[in-house]
Parts: structure tokens; C-alpha cells; sequence
């Protein structure tokens, strides 16, 4: 028995979002919109049909087209030939809601630039998902998708980002968070309060809370697997200036090393210990 409905659908392309983990995780729309559309688009199409086949919705000789990154250029026109001829085509990436941080992007505009319809069936993402069980502010927020690979890159990126007057919602590869942990350690410091979300709405799933530096000291030598979300609250407004850094500093610098007096001014303001180190660089050389 299957939860699906065949449905009359108008010739458009009908985005459709699939689930991040939980099978069930999909809304009954969207998989009449499967058992209903004439052309099947899939990033991955042995995932969609093993969707299809969990919920009971047969193929029955529909066309079923794999798009991905790879072959956008040659697929898009398959697909638009498909509304040209009045037809409605569904499709889903390989989780999640399609075009946050999957393909779909180019799909949707040539559609629309060819004046057909596109819409879509909402569902699961998790951005959405790691945001509701974060306990960090909703109210504004900002999906950064991938940070770059590269530590210089990602720092620069990460800078670009520091005064985004909204929580920071990155998608992160698990072999990567350590990583990505350090560079938010130095670019935003030790007290904005950082999570790691893992497996969202799968049998492990587990959501670490705490300061940057907290979740730093928590996952050293730990190795993590499967999905990962990591969310960085909102900045605070400073209540020290340059000015009260730099007459810490000096302070400091008169009796201890540079590397203690940073140590020292970070712990006492909070600021980023790159911004600390790069003051106390330029006191010393201003001092000789
Ligand atoms: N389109 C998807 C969406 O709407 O969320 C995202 C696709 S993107 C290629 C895959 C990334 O999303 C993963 O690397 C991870 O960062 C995040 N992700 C997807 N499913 C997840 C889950 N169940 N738990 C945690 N993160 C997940």
C-alpha cells in the first residue's frame, strides 16, 4: 500500500525536497508529486528510487533523468524539452531540500527564463533542522553553506562573516570540523557559543553545545562521523575597544612574554586571539 496519490499536476517543474536521514521524513505532497509527475529528475537516481520504493510508488515506465553538477549543461535541455511538450517533471537532489548546497541552482533559472513554472514541495533541510534544536537565536540567521578547504581561505571567509548580525549556520564535512573549530577559535575567539550537530534525525544523532573553545577542548582526539551542521551564535558587541586592548597589552608586555600577554588579554576581553596577537605584534615593534 502506498501513502501516494496520482495527482493532475500543471506542466512545471516541481522541486522536491527528501529527507536527511529518517525515511519517513517526507510529506505526503511529495510523494503524490512522485507517483504523479511524467519525467523523474534525480541527482542521484538509485537514492530516489530506493525513496519510491520505501514509500510503495512504482515507477510505471516514467522517465527518469539524472542531473547533477556534472551534467547540468547536457540535462537542462532534456528536462525543457519535457515542459515544451506540456509535461511535468519532478525533481529531488540526493537529500534535503534541492539547491541548498545541492544542484538545482541553473535548473530553476533556465526554467523560469524559458517562461515555465517552477514550484516545489518543502521539506526537510538541515539548516532548518540544525537550527531548531541548536537553542542559538532564529530569529536572524545566515547559511554560509561549505567553508572553503584551505586554512587562509577559510579564515579570510570566516573574517567576511564576523559582524553577520545573525547566527552562523555552516554545513562542514566531519573529517573537517576540527579543523573548522580551530580557525572559528581564532577568528571569533573563545566565548561565542559554537554547536556541532551530527546525524540530524538519524539513529546517532547528537547536538554538542558550548563556548568555541569549550567544543574545541570536547572533540580534541575525538573522530567524528557522518553529517555535520556546525551553527556559531551571533557576535556580541565588544565592550573593549583598541584602545583598552592596547593599554592591556602594554601593560602586560612590561612584565610578561608576548605570547603570555596575549594569553592573558584574551582571557580578560574574549576578543579573537588573532586580533590580540596582531596588537601585540605591532606594541612591540612600535616599542623598539
Ligand atoms: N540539500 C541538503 C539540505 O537541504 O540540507 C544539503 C546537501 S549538502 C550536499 C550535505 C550537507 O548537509 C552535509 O555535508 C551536512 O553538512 C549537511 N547535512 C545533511 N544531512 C544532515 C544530517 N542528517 N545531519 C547533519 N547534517 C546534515
Amino acid at each position: 500500500m502506498t501513502a501516494a496519490n496520482r495527482v493532475n499536476l500543471a506542466s512545471a517543474l516541481y522541486f522536491i525536497a527528501t529527507p536527511i536521514g529518517t525515511a519517513r521524513d517526507i510529506t505526503l505532497r511529495a510523494l503524490d508529486i512522485l507517483a504523479s509527475a511524467d519525467v523523474l529528475a534525480a541527482e542521484d537516481t538509485r537514492t530516489l528510487r530506493r525513496l519510491m520504493d520505501i514509500h510503495g510508488i512504482a515507477l510505471e515506465g516514467r522517465p527518469m533523468v539524472a542531473y547533477h553538477d556534472h551534467n547540468g549543461a547536457s540535462a537542462r535541455p532534456k528536462l525543457l524539452k519535457a515542459l515544451a511538450e506540456g509535461k511535468s517533471v519532478a525533481y529531488a537532489s540526493e537529500a534535503g531540500t534541492p539547491l541548498v548546497a545541492d544542484p538545482g541552482y541553473q535548473l530553476g533559472r533556465s526554467v523560469t527564463e524559458a517562461g515555465f513554472m517552477v514550484t516545489a514541495a518543502p521539506g526537510p533541510s538541515a539548516v532548518l533542522t540544525a537550527l531548531s534544536v541548536s537553542g542559538l537565536a532564529t530569529d536572524a540567521f545566515f547559511f554560509a553553506g561549505f567553508a572553503p578547504t584551505s586554512k587562509g581561505q577559510r579564515q579570510s571567509f570566516l573574517r567576511g562573516l564576523a559582524e553577520v548580525p545573525g547566527t552562523l549556520v555552516f554545513y562542514e564535512s566531519p573529517k573537517r570540523v576540527h579543523k573548522m573549530l580551530a580557525d572559528l577559535l581564532d577568528v571569533y575567539g573563545e566565548t561565542r557559543d559554537a554547536v556541532v550537530a551530527r546525524e540530524l534525525t538519524k539513529k546517532f544523532e547528537e547536538v554538542r553545545r558550548g563556548t568555541i573553545s569549550e567544543l574545541v577542548a570536547e572533540l580534541d582526539g575525538v573522530t567524528l562521523k557522518g553529517e555535520v551542521v556546525v551553527l556559531v551564535a551571533r557576535g556580541e558587541a565588544s565592550s573593549f575597544d583598541e584602545s583598552d586592548i592596547d593599554i592591556m597589552l602594554k601593560d602586560a608586555l612590561g612584565t610578561v612574554s608576548l605570547k603570555d600577554a596575549v594569553a592573558q588579554v584574551v582571557a580578560t576581553t574574549g576578543q579573537p586571539r588573532r586580533q590580540v596577537y596582531q596588537a601585540a605584534l605591532r606594541l612591540e615593534k612600535e616599542g623598539k
